[in-house]
């Protein structure tokens, strides 16, 4: 599988949020968005799933135009796993991840289909939370929900946005690994974050976004003091530990100390 964007541009009524953003991925690779808030992030993923309907620039999977591809088999291709306070309808645990089956249900729900929602609970140990409402669950056991819904679609390519934000260090460890798997089975993932140190575990390929337009994109090179602090307009200093870089942002002035 291979996923090629050219010149996608978007605009919503007043802002233009995305500009001639191009990039390619195929099987196996871990890219992450990073930008600051409001530079497009959410916006680029919404469009590759066509939650949005983009007017400008291509979107292709193995070279077919995805608009030429029926919503129907598109999502058999492709996933989304919205933030997780996005708000949700009152529906189980185990009907949430049903409806993952949606794009492969002819008449009525099989014997697989229960199969494979089952094995998914199991997988994210979720089995015990079946019948209960999503609306009740922590945050992270509504992450686990969405990331197993998309599964249930058994996508090539995922993409998930800020998949580990206000998860505690285990969960956010624990859906990276999670992805890392996918990835392994030879996934494309996709993956909004802003814990840049953690992302920098996991991901292969990277894009940077300010204001709609790619700043950057490549592979974990392209985390350099300079393209962070311009990003972002920080301070930071770039570590290297046991062949990891890590990203420490820096106190910008030392009057008080
Ligand atoms: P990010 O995910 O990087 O924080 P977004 O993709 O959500 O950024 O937003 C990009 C730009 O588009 C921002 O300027 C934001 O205000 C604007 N925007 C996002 N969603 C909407 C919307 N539904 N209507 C109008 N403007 C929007
Ligand atoms: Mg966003």
């Amino acid at each position: 599988m291979r996923l090629t964007i050219n010149n996608l541009s978007y605009s919503y009524k007043q802002t233009i949020a995305l500009s001639n953003v191009s990039f390619t991925l195929s099987n196996g690779d871990f890219m992450v968005i990073v930008g600051p808030n409001g530079s497009g992030k959410s916006t680029l993923l919404k469009c590759l799933d066509r939650i949005l309907k983009y007017k400008q620039g291509l979107i292709q999977l193995d070279g077919e135009d995805i608009k030429q591809i029926s919503p129907r088999t598109l999502s058999r291709k492709m996933a989304y796993v919205p933030q997780k306070d996005e708000y949700t309808m009152p529906n189980s645990v185990f009907d949430t991840v049903m409806l993952g089956r949606k794009p492969y249900i002819e008449w009525g729900i099989t014997a697989q289909d229960i199969q494979i929602v089952t094995e998914l609970l199991q997988r994210f140990d979720l089995s015990s939370l079946a019948m209960r409402d999503i609306n009740t669950l922590s945050g992270g056991q509504k992450q686990r929900v969405y990331l197993a819904r998309a599964l249930a679609q058994q996508p090539d390519i995922l993409l998930l946005d800020e998949p580990t934000a206000n998860l505690d260090l285990f969960h956010q460890s624990e859906i990276l690994e999670n992805l890392a798997t996918l990835a392994n089975e030879g996934l494309i993932i996709i993956v909004t974050m802003h814990d840049i140190n953690l992302a920098l575990q996991y991901c292969n390929k990277a894009i940077m976004l300010s204001n709609g337009s790619l700043f950057a994109s490549g592979g974990k090179e392209i985390f350099t003091k300079d393209n962070i602090d311009d990003l972002f307009g920080t301070t930071v200093k770039i570590v290297n530990h046991d062949n990891q870089t890590y990203i420490l942002p820096q106190r910008k002035n030392n009057i008080r100390s």
